[in-house]
């Protein structure tokens, strides 16, 4: 075999540096074994680099190729929109046609709102939840990830923050330099999985606690499960105390299901957060719904701003990727359902074989994998007890035998993953 070739991309980032922040459009993407790459082309589960590298892809531009790269229907969508404009800051067929699929497919919502980015949509849903029932805080969950807006953006705390005396008190910690602590005063931080440490905490603080937002499986740290019963408590519990309950689905929504985890797990929360898988690539996110919290837009109660909100683009991309997503004869998830199964149950019977200590969690066509001493990786403890070096090497050598996965351990599958393309990454892990 050749050896590994990526001297085009260190140019190339070493020319971006000069001229791009970071070198990098988003600052995870630094992160990158030997060098962030630059890519010539893409095509269903495919992605060439710059120096001729082809590699089976399942980062999926972090989670929302769906369809994998460049789905014709999807490109005739947008090249048939772009035709008649790209964006009007006016109404257009397309936002109604989207927002009226999007209620019938989503279990909770009534309406639904639209907007750029998954960070944008849990914006929006916290102001929604705080306006609805006047109340302030938020309570998010360790290791759980909402977007890096001012008022959510947290950097993760070690696991031995997790004591109870501290489960009642707010000590999160910004995630970035330059982040106004007062923005996360508001923020109560909770062990997830834990209900137990929610139960006490949101009676003991009902009147001031405005929303809880969960991701309904833990997908930003070791794709954990909730635990039997978890969310449902959740569930009856802001029901009780008059609190918003909101499912960030930005990762899972149109990707565990068409209904998203919801619709999977049979939950019903107030407000669900969508984007990544929603456009298929093309920027597009949203808020889904009950009708109270989001009419309180059409009552001009809450602004809900964005020059290219609802672009005919972006709703063009959405539309196809959901009616794509839905032909019967296609049977997508199943297919998506089999891909993912087939991806971790192979992974964890090489572990098994070479006894390399590790573990698997997936759910469909999203899984973590990780190198541990654990038996079981089913809560933020031990998922931090993983060895992350040695991932990111394993990362490293997945790239040079053609296999393109993120450096935290989460992959993506897509729909255009074939047999061939699990046979080869196997091989490829085998070798890694
Ligand atoms: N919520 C979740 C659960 C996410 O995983 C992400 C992105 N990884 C976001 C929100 C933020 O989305 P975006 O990057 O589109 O702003």
């Amino acid at each position: 075999m050749n050896p590994y070739i990526t001297d085009k991309s260190s140019q190339k980032f070493n020319e971006s540096k000069q001229f791009l922040a970071g070198g990098v459009a988003s600052s995870l993407r630094a992160a990158m074994k030997p060098v962030p790459l630059f890519v010539e082309n893409a095509s269903g589960s495919r992605i060439i680099d710059v120096d001729g590298n082809t590699y089976i892809d399942y980062l999926l531009a972090y989670g929302p190729l769906i369809l994998g790269h460049a789905h014709p229907a999807l490109i005739a969508s947008v090249n048939d929109a772009s035709q008649r404009g790209i964006a009007y800051g006016l109404q257009h067929d397309g936002e109604i046609q989207l927002a009226k699929r999007l209620t019938q497919i989503l279990p909770c919502a009534d309406k639904v709102a639209l907007s750029g980015s998954g960070t944008e949509a849990v914006m929006l849903a916290l102001r929604l939840a705080r306006a609805y029932n006047g109340k302030r805080k938020i309570v998010r969950f360790h290791g759980h990830y909402h977007g890096w807006s001012d008022s959510i953006f947290t950097s993760f705390p070690s696991p031995d923050m997790h004591t109870l005396a501290n489960k009642a008190e707010n000590l999160t910690p910004p995630g970035t330099e330059g982040q106004s602590e007062n923005s996360l005063e508001d923020i109560i931080l909770l062990p997830w999985n834990d209900a137990e440490a929610l139960e006490l905490v949101l009676r003991q603080q009902q009147h001031e606690i405005a929303a809880v937002i969960s991701e309904p499986v833990m997908c930003n740290s070791g794709c954990l499960m909730p635990k039997p019963g978890y969310l449902e408590h959740m569930r009856a519990l802001t029901q009780e105390l008059g609190i918003v309950m909101i499912l960030d689905e930005v990762i899972t929504g149109f990707r565990v299901g068409l209904g998203g985890a919801h619709g999977r797990f049979g939950l019903m929360p107030d407000l669900v957060t969508i984007g990544k898988a929603m456009g298929c690539g093309i920027a597009i996110s949203g808020v889904a719904g009950s009708r109270e919290l989001l009419e309180q837009i059409d009552q001009g109660k809450v602004s809900h701003l964005g020059t290219l909100n609802g672009n005919g683009l972006a709703t063009a991309a959405a539309l196809a990727t959901i009616t794509e997503l839905s032909r019967e004869e296609e049977q997508y998830y199943i297919k998506l359902e089999q891909t993912g199964t087939d991806l971790a149950s192979g992974i964890r019977e090489l572990l098994a074989l070479h006894q390399i200590p590790g573990v698997v969690n997936q759910l469909g066509p999203v899984f973590h994998m990780m190198f541990t001493h654990e038996q079981q990786v089913e809560d933020f403890d031990a998922f931090n007890k993983r060895d992350a070096a040695q991932y990111s090497r394993f990362a490293e050598l997945m790239l040079e035998a053609g296999v393109l996965v993120r450096t935290s351990g989460l992959w993506y599958v897509s729909t255009e993953h074939s047999a061939v393309d699990v046979r080869d990454t196997l091989k490829a892990v085998e070798q890694s």
